[in-house]
Order: structure tokens, then sequence, then C-alpha cells
């Protein structure tokens, strides 16, 4: 196992950190009915695959 050489700071730590909060969820919008829907996933509302 890897065994860290030099102490990393809070400045550094925290810095490389920034990197890591959670990005919002990306949607499409659904072509059929217009609700937000996950892409490359059927739309929860009408079940409707593609076109768009
Ligand atoms: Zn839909």
């Amino acid at each position: 196992m890897a065994v860290p050489r030099n102490r990393l700071s809070n400045a550094r730590k925290n810095s490389k950190r920034a990197h890591h909060a959670k990005q919002p969820k990306q949607l499409a919008v659904c072509a059929n009915c217009g609700k937000p829907h996950r892409p490359h996933f059927a739309c929860q509302a009408c079940g409707v695959y593609g076109r768009g």
C-alpha cells in the first residue's frame, strides 16, 4: 500500500477537495411530453425512449 511521504497541508488538502462537490444531475427534456428525464433513459412520465 502506498504511504504518503510528506504531510499534506490543510490548504492543499482543502484545495484538492474543492473539486469534490456533487454536480447537479443532467436532465434532458422529453420530446413527447416535455417533462425532464434522465438522458439515455426512458421518460418516467410517458415511457417514451429516444426522440430527444
Ligand atoms: Zn415523456
